[in-house]
């Protein structure tokens, strides 16, 4: 660990994750990794049927070296598996994760928000009689008392400056956070070629900005959620305790086992702005899951994020202009989300991905929605599969579609 005696003491370093494996951290992947983990030792596991089963790249490409050596950090934060008896045993996680329309992609990462601490098991420096800290719920508390506060857009320095420098463990109340959150915070400035010693604590909250109501860019985090909601979720996170054994992979076992009742406990519904809006997107019914992809489709920071990169006013299904159409304004379109109704968007180094989204004519997104509740009845199925199922019935839809 970088550090300078006297100047920069422990309490100025941020937290440690497993940086550089965006790919792998995508709710998305995580699921294809956990359907794997159910029915494979991940420890035992060669590289090539991993591949196969997920499409990741798991590199060296090379069947003599188990993905093992170099991903199990990924598993074992993730809090896929614990390593048991020599074995990569599933956790509680694991199972759920594997069962489609089971878990949202906001619910997995609250739950990891309030599962992971500094240090973790998964990490060597973890020990069961250190005092945990939890960083991650610090830095979603942070980010949903300053949303309360109407002030939705955060930079990393503020987040990860206001967690060094407050020394809360991120369990705190409302009060408390809505102190930090009134004061101004930063991270002292980089000298040149002394490396980035915030990089890993900004690529976990990055991970964690695929909560469907973040978006993050390189610099910042935008919470895009009515004001009573952003409370809401925030009244409704604990950090996950209890009694710490004294084997770190008993210890991950053990966190990942409070899943249900962690999950039980959250205020997921967003019930002041998106109930109605689910509706009237076009699903029956508005579930849990439903709910879930139109949190996402209705980000404000992701739509404008799209339609800077995209400057389109077609519609992706009927192919409408819908500038031309009403001239007055740049363009009639929603949002449409291409991969499970119950994931987020995916998120990288330079912070939230747009390569899931298309952009749709209100008439199409509701039938498209409509759609996918036929074909799923159909099927008794309560969501997609993964990323490429959810593509291939979006481009039927298109297929499907008649001429007026
Ligand atoms: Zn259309
Ligand atoms: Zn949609």
């Amino acid at each position: 660990m970088v550090s300078q005696p006297g100047v920069m003491g422990r309490s100025t370093v941020a937290w440690r994750w497993d940086q550089g494996r965006f790919a792998f951290f995508q709710f998305d992947e995580l699921r294809k990794i956990a359907k794997f983990a159910i029915q494979h030792d991940l420890k035992a596991t060669a590289r090539t049927p991993l591949v196969e089963a997920t499409g990741l790249p798991f590199r060296p490409i090379n069947d003599e070296y188990p993905p093992w050596r170099n991903y199990s950090r990924v598993f074992r934060t993730a809090m896929l598996v614990g390593n048991i008896d020599d074995k990569a045993a599933p956790t509680r996680v694991a199972h759920f994760l594997a069962q489609d329309g089971q878990v949202t992609s906001d619910e997995y990462f609250h739950f990891l928000a309030q599962a992971f601490t500094d240090p973790h098991p998964s990490f060597q420096e973890w020990a069961s009689t250190t005092t945990p800290r939890y960083p991650l719920l610090f830095a979603l508390k942070f980010l949903l008392a300053r949303a309360n506060a109407g002030a939705p857009v955060v930079t990393f320095p503020e987040i990860i400056g206001a967690y060094v420098e407050s020394g809360f463990d991120g369990d705190e109340d409302q009060s408390s956070f809505i102190g930090l959150a009134n004061r101004a915070w930063s991270r002292p400035l980089r000298r040149p070629r002394q490396g980035d010693p915030d990089r890993q604590a900004r690529e976990s909250i990055q991970v964690l900005s695929q909560i469907t109501y973040l978006s993050a860019t390189s610099s910042e985090v935008t919470v895009s959620l009515d004001r009573r909601d952003a409370l809401d979720v925030f009244l409704s996170l604990a950090a996950i305790r209890g009694s710490e054994t004294s084997d770190s992979e008993a210890e991950i076992t053990r966190r990942a086992s409070l899943f249900e009742g962690a999950v039980a406990g959250l205020e997921l519904d967003y019930s002041k702005t998106v109930l109605d809006q689910a509706l009237e997107a076009g699903f029956a019914e508005g579930t849990r899951v439903e709910r879930t992809h139109v949190v996402l489709e209705r980000n404000a920071a992701v739509r404008n994020a799209f339609f800077n990169a995209h400057p389109t006013a077609n519609c992706d299904v009927c192919g409408r202009d819908t500038h031309q159409e009403y001239p007055w304004v740049d363009r009639v379109l929603d949002i449409h989300h291409v991969l499970p109704l119950c994931s987020g968007t995916r998120s990288s180094g330079e912070g939230t991905t747009l390569t899931d989204l298309v952009a749709v004519c209100p008439t199409c997104h509701r039938a498209v929605h409509r759609y996918y509740a036929k074909w799923m009845k159909e099927r008794d199925r309560k969501d997609f599969h993964d990323g490429s199922e959810a593509r291939e019935i979006y481009d039927a839809v298109k297929r499907s579609r008649g001429t007026p």
